[in-house]
């Protein structure tokens, strides 16, 4: 039996559409296709459409049937014949005239098609009008059932096969496509090679589905201190007036800062607006959304655990007006609010808000772009800004509001270094630390420990002849997993089993060495008999709902240990925990990229923040190899403004970001010389049109020379402003086009640089 739930029926049925004939109309349509350009169709006289639709229509020579979006009616007839929308696909707009604004400036600005943007704003489950209906699942055939033998798979395929997986139980098919960033299709292959089994299902609806209805906190009214109050006078000034108003809320972890955000979308709420709150998505726990939940009426709260349809109906109800709240990781800076009166980003210098697949925007940055464009303020907050943010506080095009102690005049934690090279450990935990928390075990306190490198050994090789196993597809060494039993590439998901023979000398003689927290766990669990210990990573955190246990195991203290990657790092509340350690400070500091010592400031001063949140302290304590590095001793001291005095001026010299624009291109083919020739040429295209302002840095391989099974290269450029960098952008790749077998990409603002 499936139910199906009463609604407003929002999509009437598309016939719907028809009006009195109005005269010639023309729309302008975009396409989800990679090239910006607008085509003029006719609408004839029995269809109505308005910008924010989707139509079908012929396109291209074939005259194939296609959808496009409507950006633009208008009565101008272009100089040429022009052909007829066939059909009117939404009865009301799905995009709203703002969105259709912000899409065009993120087509322009990170360079993809208008249509591109504009499909990656609307969730599959709007496009779909998913409703109650069939819907394909598919699951992980048991190992015991796979054919005899084994179907050969691609790499790609393994990586499917891989996420599947690690899924219990069925799953539905577009979701493990978008989880594993792959097309439906080769969900099928793995379907006829039988690693995979598929059914169809009959889903209902379920409008605001919440996965953890937590019972919501009704929390006592606070009373701001002097510098939350300082910073309140000029929120509410900003909220007051109206207009776009910039704010970058620098305050350590603790500072209260969330409770100026919950103060100022209370306002907001209070003259019938809404707000949108980005979270970085592992910050989207069950105890931040009750947190909005208990303050701010109706929330919608989209994370990517979301099934389309819930998804769909969280996005209706938004554009509906029937929500006020809008909270979610980068892709809700695109919610459909039509009242929108505040943006509000939470832990802005998180890289997870920048989008690794086109369009490849940063959430922070289109949220700054929406909040100007609908003139309303916006709040980006951090313990540690990115030196972007705070380039443009400094330069006063954002209002600065700091928050420089911690809430009740709570002290920071303390925090002390171990030097490796002195300790010399015979596992991952030093005496000291190893101490630090015997003590704290002993007092009833709870333990957070960081390592940030996932897997049991993280290098396999062969003391013979120097062998290190490596990816079959890419330049990157395999991680030894060993509840998985199996060798493990972190970055495309290839997997081989362990071996014990080197494959070149044939010596029995491999070696299993380097630290990972499948590992550590190993280790804690032998060290600590009869404590409850926890790993959180992206291998057990996989399940929906497993980091909504753990977290809760842990507030109840039932888990007396929580270690893991940086999983556990940012955001958490809880008062019990006197003690954090970090196992490894430095996996992040030699990695060749000019934001390494960022990242591990960052990193470092966010787990510390997780120490002595309560009234009974605490300390934080350090290992590493590389105590005088910038990004590790002004950790030390919660030392941001140290730190950013340092590394700025580095910045300046270098020519890096904040103090330049920079775009990364990268070209990868199956073929090494090919993709190694096109570099040259698209960066000799450049060199030719280089502009004064404008430098052209490589081409070189990239760090990561194979991945995938592409050979890679890339090249940067460097400007002193965007509309040089994107002048010379849009001129030079109007005129280039890479043969067939090679691609490239524009990264706009990179961040990853791997
Ligand atoms: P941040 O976002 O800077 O980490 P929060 O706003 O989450 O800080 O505040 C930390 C804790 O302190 C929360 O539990 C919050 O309710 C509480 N808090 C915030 N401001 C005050 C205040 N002025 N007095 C007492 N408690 C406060
Ligand atoms: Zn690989």
């Amino acid at each position: 039996m499936t139910k199906r739930v009463a609604e407003p029926r929002l999509f009437a049925e598309p016939q719907a559409a028809r009006a009195p004939a109005p005269t010639t109309t023309l729309a302008d349509v975009v396409f989800d296709r990679p090239i910006d350009q607008v085509y003029t169709y006719s609408v004839p006289a029995d269809l109505s459409v308005r910008p924010g639709v989707r139509v079908s229509l012929p396109f291209g020579r074939g005259d194939k049937i296609d959808t496009g979006y409507v950006v633009n009616v208008h009565g101008v007839r272009p100089p040429r014949e022009v052909k007829s929308i066939v059909r009117v696909l939404d009865n009301t707009p799905l995009i709203t005239e703002e969105l259709l604004k912000l899409t065009r400036w993120v087509a322009d600005y990170y360079l993809c098609g208008w249509g591109q943007a504009l499909q990656a704003v609307l969730p599959a489950g709007v496009r779909d009008q998913a409703g109650t209906r069939n819907i394909a699942f598919v699951e992980a055939v048991a190992k015991e059932q796979l054919p005899n033998p084994l179907p050969e798979l691609t790499p790609k395929q393994a990586v499917v096969l891989e996420h599947a997986r690690r899924i219990d139980g069925p799953v539905e098919q577009s979701h493990l496509a978008r989880a594993a960033k792959c097309t439906t299709a080769i969900i099928g292959v793995l379907v006829e090679k039988g690693y995979l089994r598929r059914d169809k299902r009959r889903v209902e609806r379920e409008p605001n589905a919440d996965d953890h209805a937590m019972t919501e906190e009704v929390s006592q009214p606070i009373t701001m201190n002097a510098e939350q109050q300082t910073a309140w006078t000029q929120i509410e000034e900003a909220l007051r007036t109206g207009g776009f108003h910039p704010f970058l809320v620098h305050g350590v972890t603790a500072s209260g800062k969330t409770e100026l955000y919950l103060r100022a979308i209370e306002e907001v709420i209070r003259h019938g607006k809404q707000a949108v709150v980005l979270v970085p998505e592992i910050s989207l726990t069950p105890q931040t959304i009750a947190r909005f939940k208990g303050r701010c009426g109706q929330v919608a709260v989209l994370h990517s655990n979301l099934s389309d349809a819930e998804r769909g109906a969280q996005w209706r109800a938004v554009a509906a007006g029937q929500v006020q709240v809008i909270v979610g990781a980068r892709s809700a800076v695109f919610a459909p609010c039509s009242r929108l009166g505040l943006v509000v980003v939470d832990e802005e210098h998180e890289n997870t808000f920048k989008q690794e697949t086109t369009p490849r925007y940063h959430g922070r940055d289109v949220a700054v772009m929406r909040a100007r464009l609908e003139g309303v303020p916006v709040l980006l907050g951090s313990a540690t800004p990115s030196l972007e943010s705070w380039h443009n506080a400094q330069k006063g095009h954002y209002g600065l509001l700091s928050l420089t102690s911690r809430v009740l005049d709570r002290p920071l934690p303390p925090v002390h270094l171990i030097d490796l090279r002195h300790e010399r450990p015979a596992g991952a935990i030093s005496p000291p630390l190893e101490k630090a928390m015997r003590q704290t075990l002993a007092a009833g306190a709870q333990v957070m420990l960081l390592l940030n490198r996932r897997g049991f050994n993280t290098t396999v090789h062969c003391p013979n002849c120097g062998y290190v196993a490596p990816c079959d597809y890419c330049d990157i060494s395999l991680t030894f997993h060993r509840q998985r039993q199996a060798l493990v590439c972190h970055y495309c998901g290839f997997e081989k089993a362990p071996m014990t023979t080197c494959p070149i000398c044939q010596r029995d003689a491999m070696k299993y060495f380097g630290l990972g927290t499948e590992k550590l766990h190993n280790e804690l669990s032998e060290k600590f008999p009869g404590y409850e210990i926890r790993r959180m990573d992206s291998d057990t955190m996989s399940k929906p709902g497993s980091h909504a246990k753990v977290l809760d195991d842990f507030r109840a203290g039932k888990v007396h240990v929580l270690m893991g990657t940086q999983m556990i790092a940012k955001g958490l509340d809880f008062p019990n925990v006197t003690l954090v350690g970090v196992v490894n400070a430095d996996i992040a500091l030699h990695i060749p990229d000019f934001r390494a010592g960022e990242r591990t400031f960052q990193l470092l001063a966010q787990v510390a923040g997780r120490a002595g949140r309560g009234p009974r302290g605490g300390k934080v304590l350090i290992q590493t190899y590389a105590p005088e590095h910038p990004g590790i001793s002004y950790a030390v001291k919660h030392d941001y403004l140290g730190f950013v005095s340092q590394e700025m001026p580095q910045r300046e010299l270098h020519q890096y970001p904040p103090y330049q624009r920079l775009a990364r291109l990268i070209v990868r083919s199956e073929k090494m010389e090919q993709a190694a020739e096109f570099a040259e040429r698209l960066a000799g295209a450049f060199r030719l049109g280089e502009q004064p302002g404008v430098r052209v840095l490589g081409p070189a391989e990239c760090p990561v020379h194979k991945l995938n099974g592409y050979y890679r290269y890339h090249f940067q450029l460097q400007s002193t402003g965007s509309t040089a960098l994107h002048h010379v952008l849009k001129t030079v790749l109007a005129t280039v086009r890479p043969p067939s077998s090679v691609e490239f990409q524009t990264d706009v603002d990179a961040y990853a640089m791997m």
